[in-house]
């Protein structure tokens, strides 16, 4: 019998994801019926987003997992209606993306790139950067992100330190966890890179004592989320050259209001939460391989802890 699978996702993206969907559930072997309207009880799976247009859960009686598009879900893992498995999204084109981005603005910070391409007097100044073997990063969070962009740093040259709430074991990565690990990390990075889930434990994980242990003139790359970080905080270590220049690309406020100080920071570079989009044909293949398992009797893959809040 066919499954019914509804799209509430945004909903301007419906007409790019319906032949993806429907070509990645058709190699996974689901026969589906795809729509991004359908009544509630019908509903067997639902293909979640926050911009979407689904916020109450309580009608979708048989639906058997919410599966987001987005890795992060902190906008829905609090919502009580929702009592169904909720997974997040985990696939190669997020990784893709998101190594790309932190590969880009570390290597752009460790080049000292900007003095290069801002350089309105024609300067001669030859300022020669260290190998990427001699700079420290440290990524907080080691989950799918956190350890795709930690192999794409070590291949360039970078050590890296990579710390989560649970110990890890990653090749050429030195892993550390707890409270006196975050101290160590970031007493040696030079770049700290954030890419943690925002839950009540990591809010303001950057703040005034954690960022007055980094290394004088240290960077920032935040593509996890806003609230990791004491925005105070950071600009007052920004304005004592305690933080010699911030990359960030998600915000408490999104958009970023025009009135932010980010904006008018010398050193703050601000992007439009771009560091990794959902890509939609892996997505597609992400889903359809996780309705596939579900189907079978497998364990969906990437549930939600609702107690952990990722
Ligand atoms: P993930 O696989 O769930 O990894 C999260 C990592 O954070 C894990 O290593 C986890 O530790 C660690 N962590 C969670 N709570 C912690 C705590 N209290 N103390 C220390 N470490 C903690 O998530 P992901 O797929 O890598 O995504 C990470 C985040 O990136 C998402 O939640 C989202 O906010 C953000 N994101 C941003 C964009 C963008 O475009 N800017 C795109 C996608 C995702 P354990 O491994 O021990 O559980």
């Amino acid at each position: 019998m066919s499954l019914n699978v509804l799209y509430a996702g945004r909903p301007d993206m419906w007409d790019t994801y319906a032949p993806l969907l429907a070509r990645a559930c058709a190699e996974a072997g689901l026969d589906v019926t795809l729509s991004n309207s359908m009544p509630p009880e019908d509903v067997d799976y639902m293909i979640f987003a926050t911009n979407g247009l689904v916020s109450d859960f309580t009608p979708y009686t048989r639906t058997k997992a919410v599966l987001s598009l987005w890795a992060g879900v902190e906008t829905i893992v609090t919502n009580t209606t929702l009592t169904q498995p909720l997974t997040r999204m985990v696939d190669v084109g997020l990784a893709q993306g998101m190594s790309e981005w932190v590969a880009g603005h570390a290597l752009r910070h460790h080049l000292g790139t900007d003095l290069d391409v801002v350089n309105p007097t024609h300067e001669w100044t030859p300022h020669v950067p260290p190998l990427a073997a001699d700079r420290q990063v440290a990524i907080l969070g080691m989950g799918a992100l956190g350890q795709a962009c930690a192999k794409t740093l070590r291949a360039i040259g970078f050590p890296v330190i990579g710390w989560s709430r649970t110990q890890k074991t990653v090749p050429d990565v030195e892993c550390l966890s707890g409270s006196e690990g975050l101290d160590e990390a970031l007493s040696r990075a030079q770049i700290v890179v954030t890419l943690l889930p925002f839950t009540a434990e990591t809010e303001n994980t950057l703040n005034a004592r954690t960022l007055s242990l980094l290394p004088r003139g240290a960077f920032i790359i935040n593509p996890g989320r806003g609230p990791l970080i004491d925005d105070e905080a950071l600009l007052a270590a920004l304005d004592s050259g305690q933080i010699g220049h911030a990359t960030l690309d998600v915000f408490r406020v999104e958009p970023l209001p025009a009135d932010h100080p980010y904006w008018q920071h010398p050193n703050v570079t601000v992007t439009p939460h771009i560091a990794a989009d959902t890509r939609p044909r892996t997505a597609a293949q992400a889903i359809a391989q996780n309705i596939r398992r579900s189907e079978n009797g497998e364990p969906l893959l990437h549930l939600v802890d609702r107690q952990l809040g990722y």
